[in-house]
């Protein structure tokens, strides 16, 4: 068994019901977390095929790992909901220790069982319909900013947390295609660095993940896939996995990152190589 080294932290991983979010939820149970996983609704799961359910998830992870998980779902970018489900973690947890802000995705407003997997049909800087430039920016941003909102007065009060927010190399570049969503998580970067300056005095950590083209079935079922790159090792010229993405939040959220805040990681074996 790994160390366990988040043994008694709770962790809530927003947009955990599937993709990234479900492997990192399930790795920081593996690493001793109680944890709460999160989608919009009971059977979003279905989408790609992941799971037949929110629940099947939540016990998915505690049979693996033996841990509490709760599960919850709701939309984050409505206010009221991320009051209503930050409420419901603490209510069975008592706090949360390790926020993960994942939640999103280029997803438009005819969502992922839209056509091309959701994403805006117009999907450049001109183009693209004002509802999708809602829809991006509300999935991407609003709901990071509503979540640290709710959850970071109650780490300031015990002088004490961790927040990682999922944002992405789409956001330290430039590109035609995706241009809301590349704006969306630059504007997650920028908020995380700034929520970071104002939760030093309180250690609070705040950084970012920001990650490469990352193996998911929503990822596979939603662009041309360069076959060449779906390569477990021996190269960092291929996509990346989910667990790669889970192993470097929870460095973030362990006692090696107790120094480290409003950091931009990249995690994109390399890809980008200037600064962030
Ligand atoms: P998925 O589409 O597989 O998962 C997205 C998750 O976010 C789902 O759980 C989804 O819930 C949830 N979500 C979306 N909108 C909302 C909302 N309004 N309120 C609450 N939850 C919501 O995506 P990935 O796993 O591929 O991506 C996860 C994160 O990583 C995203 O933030 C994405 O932008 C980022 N990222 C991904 C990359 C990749 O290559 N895969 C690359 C760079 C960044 P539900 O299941 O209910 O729809």
């Amino acid at each position: 068994m790994a160390d366990q080294y988040l043994q008694g932290k709770v962790a809530w991983v927003t947009g955990s019901s599937r993709g990234i979010g479900r492997v990192v939820a399930s790795h920081l149970a593996g690493l001793g977390a109680d944890v709460v996983v999160h989608g919009t609704s009971p059977t979003s799961t279905r989408a790609f095929a992941e799971a037949d359910s929110l629940q099947a998830v939540a016990d998915a992870i505690s049979a693996e790992h033996g841990g509490n998980v709760l599960a919850v779902h709701g939309d984050l970018t409505d206010p009221a909901t991320v009051d209503r489900l930050t409420e419901q973690a603490r209510t069975r947890f008592g706090r949360i220790d390790i926020l993960v802000n994942n939640a999103g995705g280029d997803i438009g407003a005819q969502g992922v069982l839209g056509e091309g997997g959701g994403k805006p049909i117009h999907n450049d800087a001109i183009e693209i319909s004002v509802e999708d430039i809602h829809t991006v920016i509300n999935r991407n941003l609003m709901t990071c900013i509503l979540v640290c909102r709710a959850v970071a007065p109650e780490m300031i009060e015990r002088k004490a947390g961790r927040i990682v927010n999922i944002g992405s190399i789409a956001g330290l570049a430039g590109r035609t295609n995706g241009a809301i969503y590349a704006a969306a998580k630059a504007a997650v970067h920028t908020y995380s660095r700034c929520l970071a300056d104002q939760l030093r005095p309180h250690n609070v950590t705040v950084n970012v993940v920001a990650p490469g083209g990352i193996v998911t079935p929503r990822f596979l079922a939603t662009r041309p896939v360069d076959q060449s790159k779906i390569q477990e090792d021996g190269t960092l010229v291929r996509y990346g996995w989910p667990e790669e993405i889970a192993a470097s939040v929870a460095f973030l959220a362990s006692d090696g990152g107790s120094y480290i805040s409003g950091q931009v990681l990249r995690v994109d074996g390399g890809m980008q190589l200037w600064p962030s």
